[in-house]
């Protein structure tokens, strides 16, 4: 279940079997000059399967879209055990309901994928890596929403908090200012004139946005190469820092991000419970990381209200639980805050239609009736 069937420059799109690894697909597509747009970081190990039932994302998703906006077409088992066929071959296609935007995403609990045609896209010849400091979290929150703001869409905007600038910098020094209290990664593809005036564009607006402290071009691919290590190393390295590491992916409208890092601070203080957070937030995506010792008794008895107060805030700010990782087990006592009545009971009338005797990863995602 690991193959790849075929691929079709000239219609842009590959067709393999669900259990190739994302890595895999990436390599076969390079050969003819394309790529498929969703980069997790477990790129080496998660599945085409898998990052269609998350509908995985990555840095690049702020320009290119998840897994759902790039995929044509499904072959999928649902629980009933009927095959189904969902999609096209085409990059356009208006018959019947839209399956294949269903079943991705919905974790496994509607359908087995087997197969899948990935739309693929062309690999950008150039492109350029920026840092930008600012003072602290609101200025560089503000300035995530200045840049979503002009015409020129990054292929990639991170957001660092200073905890999380402190492990990156403890990880593999990338030289950032001491004065820097939130760090943004920001990547440009294209032509070399399109990166060009993209970097331009970028910079610009910047240098406009109060609190910058530092703006740096990486000046090789491997100086740009090093701060995405050090960015790619946040998520192990939080583990240094406590015994216990809660990572929740949360996403609120690109313009709430002040509000939502400033929510955060707020809780941390409320619970006593440092929260560090980085993550994708050209997209209003990020990783919101509850570092504690669960045999501390104050800190445990904490974790679920403020964990709660969490999903209350960004479901405040029109956000959402998840951005890329799902629901699972975990948030599924959540998913009622934020989907009402109604909906949900046509998403249980759905998971009975096609897995009737809930044998696809039950308990998972919907919430009891
Ligand atoms: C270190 C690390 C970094 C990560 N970085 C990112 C990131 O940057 N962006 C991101 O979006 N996610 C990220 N993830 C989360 C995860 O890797 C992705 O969600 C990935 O898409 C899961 O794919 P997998 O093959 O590992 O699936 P699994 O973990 O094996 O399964 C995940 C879910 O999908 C279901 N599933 C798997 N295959 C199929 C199939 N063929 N048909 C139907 N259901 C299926 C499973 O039942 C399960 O519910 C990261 C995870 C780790 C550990």
């Amino acid at each position: 279940m690991n193959r790849v069937l075929r691929i079709s420059p000239g219609d842009r799109f590959l067709e393999c079997e669900a259990g190739i690894t994302n890595a895999e697909v990436q390599r076969a597509c390079a050969a003819h000059g394309l790529f498929w747009a969703p980069d997790p970081t477990s790129a080496e190990y998660s599945t085409v399967g898998g990052n269609l039932a998350c509908n995985a994302g990555g840095p690049r998703a702020v320009k290119y879209g998840t897994a759902r906006d790039n995929v044509l077409g499904l072959r999928a088992i649902a629980g009933t055990g009927q095959s189904l066929r969902t999609g096209t071959a085409t990059t356009k296609g208006a018959v019947g309901y839209d399956l294949t935007r269903l079943l991705v995403g919905s974790e496994g609990t509607l359908a087995v994928i087997t197969h899948a045609i990935l739309k693929l896209l062309p690999l950008p010849s150039h492109r350029r890596t920026l840092r930008a400091g600012f003072t602290g979290v609101d200025e560089a929150a503000a300035a995530v929403a200045a840049v979503m703001t002009q015409p020129h869409i990054p292929c990639a905007l991170e957001f660092m908090d200073q905890a999380a600038v402190g492990l990156a910098c403890g990880y593999r020094d990338v030289g950032v200012e001491a004065a820097v209290g939130a760090l943004l990664i920001l990547e440009v593809d294209g032509d070399a004139e399109m990166v060009e005036r993209s970097e331009q564009a970028l910079a610009e607006t910047l240098r406009a946005s109060p609190g910058l402290v530092e703006l740096k071009t990486a000046a090789t691919a491997e100086e740009a190469q090093l701060l995405w290590t050090a960015r790619k190393a946040l998520s192990p390295a939080l583990r240094q820092l406590a015994p216990l590491k809660v990572n929740e992916d949360v996403v609120v409208p690109v313009t709430r991000i002040p509000e939502l890092v400033r929510g955060l601070q707020t809780l941390s203080a409320e619970f006593a419970i440092p929260i560090v957070n980085f993550g994708h937030a050209g997209n209003g995506n990020l990783h919101v990381n509850l570092l504690l010792d669960p045999a501390e008794r104050r800190q445990a008895d904490a974790l679920e209200p403020c964990l709660a107060a969490v999903f209350r805030l960004v479901l405040s700010l029109e956000g959402s639980l998840s951005g890329e990782h799902g629901v699972g087990l975990a948030k599924r006592p959540y998913v009622a805050w934020e989907i009402d009545t109604p909906t949900l009971d046509a998403m249980r009338a759905i998971k009975q239609l096609l897995d009737p005797a809930g044998i696809l990863n039950p308990g998972k995602v919907l919430p009891a009736a």
